[in-house]
């Protein structure tokens, strides 16, 4: 059993710290792949050939403002392979547009 300077010695590690984070911040967070066991990250998602997904229910919208929050189920990147991956594997064929937009980038 522990003495009680051990007991808070304990506690000070576990202590976490929280704040509050600006949303400059929070956006310049370094973005990770949403595939599952995939490690890889991204300072710039926007660039490098990285995907965006959005998936959401309701009605289709063509204005991204117009979707509702409430029913993005996800909102994540994936990094070149998944991105190709699902292209090629997983989804129906549609003419290659994440094969074609990869490369642009
Ligand atoms: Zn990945």
């Amino acid at each position: 059993m522990s003495n009680r300077h051990e007991r808070r010695r304990a506690a000070k590690v576990m202590r976490v710290e929280q704040r509050t984070m600006s949303v400059e911040e929070f956006a310049s967070l370094p973005s990770g792949c949403a595939w599952a066991g995939c490690t890889a990250t991204t300072a710039e998602p926007h660039k490098h050939s990285w995907s965006n997904m959005l998936i959401y229910r309701g009605r289709p919208a063509l204005d991204f403002l117009e979707i509702d929050p409430r029913q993005m189920a996800r909102d994540c990147v994936l990094c070149p392979e998944h991105a190709r991956y699902l292209d090629e594997n997983l989804l129906v064929e549609i003419g290659g547009r994440l094969r074609n937009v990869a490369g642009n980038a």
